[in-house]
């Protein structure tokens, strides 16, 4: 099993999704045991707590937000693809892992040799492991 966890979360005002006023939330995504997971906990001091949260399909305006933030903004991932390394076996690691079409995995490999793959740091993390899985080497930054 593994159960390795990282996690980003950012605080922020948003609508209660019960009575509509403005509350203060606090919205985070995190990789729990290799799958992604979001939530948004909001305070409303009329309806209490409130917590939506979900797998793989984060809110755009959370990640949005998560990427954002100044405390931790955008991970990169960067990939050292050696002699024997192949590029096929990349692409079938990024397909499997973003659910990407044979297209846009193509141009992936470059783009992560050249350091220009970002997302949130649960994200890039996913990615890494899965393909440090198959012998690849992949450094994400900030750690
Ligand atoms: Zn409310």
């Amino acid at each position: 099993m593994n159960h390795q966890f990282v996690g980003v979360q950012c605080e922020f005002t948003t609508a209660c999704l019960e009575c509509g006023d403005d509350v203060s939330a606090v919205g985070g995504q995190a990789l729990v045991s290799s799958r992604l997971e979001w939530s948004i906990e909001t305070a409303c001091p009329a309806c209490g707590p409130i917590v939506s949260c979900g797998r793989q399909d984060i809110p755009a305006g959370l990640r949005e937000r998560l990427l954002a933030d100044l405390s931790h903004g955008p991970a990169t991932l960067q990939i050292a693809l050696g002699e024997s390394d192949s590029r096929a076996v990349v692409m079938k690691v990024i397909r499997a892992s973003l659910g990407v079409d044979l297209a846009a995995a193509k141009a992936m490999p470059a783009a992560l040799q050249s350091g220009r793959h970002t997302g949130t740091l649960p994200e890039v993390e996913q990615l890494a492991s899965a393909l440090r899985a198959v012998g690849i080497g992949a450094q994400v930054s900030p750690k």
